[in-house]
């Protein structure tokens, strides 16, 4: 038996890896068109601004860690062109084939340019790739006084407090929706904005940018650009051996991440999952998530039989000394959905006020005729994780808001109030809902 995996990142390493563990004898080979594998793009922002010294600091593992290790063959540098499903055969861009029992396609996303003409001008750069933060450091260097980054997704807001840190003395933000993040949620928005303010960051919401000039972005002169428009799952070359896509546009998997095709599996940015809440198919490409279905696809692909439930939308980002995070629905986002949603936003302390108190703000939303939470959003300076991880998990739960109240959260003056602050939405958002 052997398992082709094409992508040598977060999805296709942990499918390789996983699909080892659960069999001994299986031939595993990784085929990764880069030079680098293992590679956390996660940590670029902090690379940016040289928290991060070096890029091989952002390198987990290497081939050679993988053939001793694991008895996992890696190559890279190696493109795969095409896949014969019919023959069970993968065709190299430098004409080599080879053979397959099991695929597994973890071929990522890339920076999503569509509808923006200019992009191609020497002062235009992304975060997505090594290479890309190698142009983007070299340029911070020439110290440019104004940038302007296109998007307010995640990668966006890092990118913004990156250049800031790194001595840009003007960041503007252009999104092209109404809301930051991909979060239909007009408070959290404004709460941002003003957060990004006080920080010397420009957000300018309802902003399309669709043409970048040499000298500036709509009427913002700036020497940078960033191009932080959101990422396209790599799909072609799957959908051109026959794998179904769905109605996100990236590659359709059950729960065992199998495709349409026999034996082909697809996990990580490349593919879609479910919404555990809206009960949907979604396309919310991040490492965790990658990581999940690379190691639910790589243990099918080796003959056991797991499955991955899917995702609650977990995000969680700092932006400027800031915690934010979300999971599941916002109010506008349920009401969509076909709930009937009631929300709430406090503003609270993280601990007791003898012990150094400071401001967190927690959102809740409930559906008004199940009782059950749909969602949540946590801003502040410590705790978040912890916080929104709670909700996470109450979410993937499907617990109702009356038992959420009660929830036996732990309390000792350094790290909460006797009521901690998600108790309090919860008992001012069942007040709403009665
Ligand atoms: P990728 O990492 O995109 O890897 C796919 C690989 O497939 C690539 O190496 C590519 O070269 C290879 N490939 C593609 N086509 C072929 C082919 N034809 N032949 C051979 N090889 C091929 N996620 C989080 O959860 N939290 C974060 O804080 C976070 N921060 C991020 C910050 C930045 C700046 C970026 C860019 C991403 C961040 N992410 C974060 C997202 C996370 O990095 C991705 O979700 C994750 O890398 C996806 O892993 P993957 O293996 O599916 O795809």
């Amino acid at each position: 038996m052997r398992l082709v995996v094409i992508g040598g990142q977060a999805a296709g390493l942990s499918a390789a890896a996983r699909a080892r563990r659960i069999d001994r004898g299986l031939e595993i080979l990784v085929l990764e068109k880069s030079q680098r594998i293992s590679f956390g793009a996660c940590g670029l922002p902090y690379y940016l601004e040289h928290r991060v010294r070096s890029l091989e600091e952002l390198s987990v593992y290497t081939p050679e860690y993988f053939r001793r290790e694991r008895d996992i063959a890696v190559r890279t540098g190696v493109e795969v062109a095409a896949v014969a499903h019919a023959r069970r055969q993968v065709a190299l861009a430098d004409g080599e084939a080879t053979h397959y029992d099991r695929l597994v396609v973890a071929t990522g996303a890339r920076v999503d340019r569509a509808g923006i003409e200019g992009v191609e001008r020497p002062h235009v750069f992304t975060l997505h790739t090594p290479e890309d933060a190698t142009r983007l450091r070299t340029q911070l260097d020439e110290r440019p006084r104004r940038a302007a980054v296109i998007g307010a997704g995640y990668i966006g807001l890092e990118t913004a407090e990156a250049l800031r840190n790194g001595g840009v003395s003007a960041v503007t933000i252009f999104e092209a929706t109404p809301y930051v993040l991909g979060r239909q949620d007009a408070e959290l928005t404004r709460r941002l904005s003003e957060h990004l303010e006080r920080h010397g960051i420009e957000l300018r919401t309802s902003s399309r940018v669709t043409t970048i000039e040499p000298d500036r972005v709509a009427d913002v002169p700036c020497e940078l650009v960033v191009l932080a428009t959101g990422v396209r799952p790599n799909v072609e070359l799957a959908a051109e051996a026959g794998v179904e896509l769905g109605r996100t546009g990236a590659i359709r998997a059950s729960d065992r991440m199998e495709t349409n095709l026999n034996g082909v599996y697809a996990a990580g940015d490349c593919a879609e999952t479910q919404h555990l809440v809206s009960g949907r198919a979604v396309y919310l490409p991040l490492g965790t998530t990658a990581n999940k279905m690379g190691r639910v696809a790589g243990a099918n692909a080796a003959g056991a039989r797991e499955r991955f439930e899917g995702v609650t939308g977990t995000t969680i980002l700092r932006v400027c000394g800031l915690g934010v995070a979300m999971t599941g629905l916002s109010e506008a986002q349920a009401r969509k959905e076909g709930f009937d949603p009631v929300e709430v936003w406090i503003d609270a302390q993280d601990r007791p006020r003898y012990f150094g108190a400071r401001p967190t703000a927690i959102h809740l939303v409930a559906d008004r005729r199940s009782g059950r939470l749909l969602g949540g959003t946590v801003m502040g300076e410590e705790g978040v994780a912890g916080r929104i991880n709670v909700i996470a998990t109450a979410l993937a739960s499907q617990i109702r808001l009356e038992q959420f109240q009660q929830l036996d959260l732990a309390y000792s003056p350094p790290f909460a109030p006797v009521w901690d602050p998600l108790l309090v939405a919860a008992q001012q958002l069942a007040k709403l809902l009665n």
